[in-house]
């Protein structure tokens, strides 16, 4: 397996231009005769699957949606970052880039993060461009606010509905492609496999999910881009279709998986009321602009918030962070949060919730400035709890939100596997072991307005186009095995729906591989998860049948990977005995709480390969260098 990650030599501030200069192209006349499938039309596969049209490729984008517009991007809330510096606060790309860097706890290629950085601007004017309405000042500016773990202004929003207008905006552009016919899209069609054909990426085999057909598409090159894979966890701040089959099952075709375990717990979403529930709420981050978190001193005070005095409150993270205060980063919030409810301080029936109090900022800046700024927050809030947070504090918890691991990917967005790129969420390449907010949709869109249209070339220009079709026999292999696994689940009838024994693996986790980990629990967890995925096996109930709408039969699909993904998460945990960022193993914490890494030992990216379903997977160490960020102890106190 080759895990050269490409690299480029030169000054961290040339290697994006440089490698520009010296990568292979595709000339204009010959991009058509190349087909390039796009699974996932978020923003990440919408932004490369318009970018790629509109380059000249073939393109076939698929996404298991009824339109390419009902991704999971759309929830996204809060902002996307950019180092314009228009604020005047010191910003510039090498501050992103530290920003960033320091955020995932130097878990990140430096590389990559610092492209990432110097893109950012360019997506701004790119989305501009398009019509995205971005929030602006009084004289026409556009405006800013922070997010955790910086110091500066550099969020660029939409309100609290950001990732709405970026996705109308990519797919605006992807819509035209579609018009002017060079993207077929294919909705509400699910990849259910990876076709490798001598040793490159030829194609996919996928589900129509309105007649249960099983067809293939071939191509010259995939790209990945189906998100993440928080939903392992079965109650998350992701839409309920989010799931892991796609990299997973690319997985099991060879395409190695990185840092499967660094997964984002964000602090401020609704807390859980019961059993009942299938989804959590987020509430952005953006609201820490102006709310203040806190807890009642006294353990287990019942009184209302407005009875609690001032001198009874506990404002925890303005007391132990007092230069970052409530804008701290998410792993140290979230781990703050669990801390004070530990001990008692908790609010809410539970006794797991912390309030975001937003009485001084309407105070100080009145209610329609607090409101302009995240009324619709507010509204959903209201909508779910009945409780107004401009009269009340919000009640909230951390929650499974995202993933920083994913596909292992070169410089270049390319896996293990020649011709299998992976963009946005479902790689592993810019947030180290904890991810900053509004982070993700600048990495989506840089993948895919920028990067990936020009490395795709550099894989494509060494291939002839076209060679292979979909009726070939390896298409049709693949295929089979595909209808046979529907067939296995089709059959079990038992008695558990895949909810209820999904509900079950997420409880696993959570307890196990959740906000905090250590050796007993992960290997407990690791005992536990085949016994779970035997029950799956033998007591599923999958009602209906396989050749129509059947979204029982699709949950059950994406359970049954995550059944494996959940062992493979577990066992990197377990490995990686350290504390970095997201990734909290009690064992290892300085004197003051905070996540003590070993850099000697595991300063690298952990990329597990597949070597069958009864092995353990091999594990590779992609060593990570650090030269123009030198390794520091995270510090958000002084
Ligand atoms: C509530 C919420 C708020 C957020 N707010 C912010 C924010 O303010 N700022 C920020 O930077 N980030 C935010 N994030 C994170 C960010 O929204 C996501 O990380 C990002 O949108 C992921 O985009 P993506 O293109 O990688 O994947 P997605 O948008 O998840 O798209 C995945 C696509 O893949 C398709 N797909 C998946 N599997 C298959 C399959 N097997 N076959 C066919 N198609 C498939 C889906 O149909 C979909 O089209 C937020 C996340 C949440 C949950």
């Amino acid at each position: 397996m080759d895990f050269d990650a490409k690299i480029p030599d030169g000054p961290i501030e040339d290697k994006w231009t440089g490698h520009l200069e010296s990568i292979r192209l595709v000339g204009p006349r010959n991009r058509p005769k190349y087909k390039v499938i796009v699974v996932g039309s978020g923003l990440s596969g919408g932004a490369s699957a318009a970018s790629l049209a509109a380059m000249g490729y073939n393109v076939h984008c698929f996404c298991f949606q009824d339109s390419p517009r009902r991704a999971h991007s759309i929830a996204a809330q809060g902002g996307i970052n950019a180092a314009k510096n228009y604020r005047n606060d010191g910003d510039s790309v090498f501050r992103l880039f530290m920003d960033t860097q320091k955020g995932g706890d130097y878990r990140a290629r430096e590389a990559n993060v610092y492209r990432l950085a110097e893109c950012s601007a360019g997506i701004i004017d790119q989305a501009v461009a398009q019509g995205v309405p971005f929030a602006r000042e009084y004289g026409g500016m556009l405006a800013n606010r922070s997010f955790g773990g910086v110091l500066v202004q550099r969020t660029f929003y939409c309100r609290g509905e950001t990732g709405q207008q970026l996705l109308l905006g990519a797919n605006s552009s992807l819509a035209e492609q579609i018009r002017n016919g060079n993207v077929q899209m294919h909705t509400r069609s699910e990849m259910m496999d990876l076709v490798v054909v001598d040793g490159r990426a030829r194609g996919i085999v996928y589900r129509d999910l309105i007649t249960g057909e099983v067809r293939s598409e071939s191509a010259d090159a995939v790209v990945l881009a189906t998100g993440g894979y928080c939903n392992v966890y079965f109650l998350s701040t992701n839409a309920k279709g989010c799931n892991v089959t796609a990299i997973w099952r690319a997985y099991k075709r060879g395409a190695a998986m990185a840092n499967p375990n660094f997964v984002q717990i964000h602090p401020t979403c609704i807390p859980a009321s019961g059993d009942h529930q299938a989804k959590l709420t987020l509430m952005s981050e953006s609201l820490r602009n102006d709310g203040r978190i806190w807890v009642p001193k006294n353990q287990d005070d019942q009184r209302l918030p407005s009875d609690i005095p001032e001198d009874e409150r506990y404002y925890y993270l303005e007391e132990r962070y007092p230069r970052f205060g409530n804008l701290v980063p998410r792993d140290v919030a979230a781990r703050n949060a669990k801390d004070v409810c530990d001990s008692g301080m908790g609010v809410g029936s539970t006794g797991y919730g912390v309030y975001l109090d937003f009485r001084d900022a309407i105070r100080d800046q009145g209610q329609k400035v607090v409101n302009a700024k995240y009324a619709n927050l507010f509204e959903m809030y209201e909508r779910i709890t009945a409780d107004d947070p401009r009269q009340t504090p919000m009640r909230i918890y951390p929650a499974p939100h995202y993933t920083m691991g994913g596909l292992w990917v070169d410089y270049n967005l390319m896996t293990t596997i020649p011709g299998l790129f992976a963009v946005g969420e479902a790689n592993f390449s810019d947030h180290g072991a904890n991810r900053l907010g509004a982070s993700s949709l600048m990495q989506c869109l840089a993948d895919g307005y920028f990067v990936l249209p020009a490395t795709i070339g550099n894989y494509l220009s060494r291939h002839p186009s076209g060679e292979i079709k979909s009726d070939d026999q390896r298409f049709k292999e693949v295929e089979n095995e595909v209808r046979d696994g529907l067939l296995k689940l089709m059959s079990i009838k038992g008695k558990r729906s895949a909810s209820s024994l999904h509900r079950q693996l997420g409880k696993l986790m959570i307890d196990h591989c959740g906000i905090s980990r250590n050796q007993e629990g992960l290997e407990q967890a690791i005992g536990k998860i085949p016994q779970m995925k035997e029950e799956f096996w033998n007591n599923l109930s999958v009602p209906g049948s396989d050749d129509q709408v059947n979204q029982s039969l699709e949950h059950a699909g994406r359970l049954s990977d995550f059944y494996d993904f959940a062992e493979l998460m577990c066992r990197d945990a377990l490995h990686r005995d350290e504390s970095c960022g997201c990734h909290f193993r009690e064992e290892h914490q300085t004197a003051e709480g905070e996540a003590l890494r070993n850099d000697e030992k595991f300063a690298n990216v952990s990329a597990w390969q597949y070597r069958g379903d009864n092995r353990e997977a091999e594990l590779y160490q992609e060593p990570l260098e650090f030269e123009a960020a030198p390794l520091a102890q995270r510090n958000y106190k002084t």
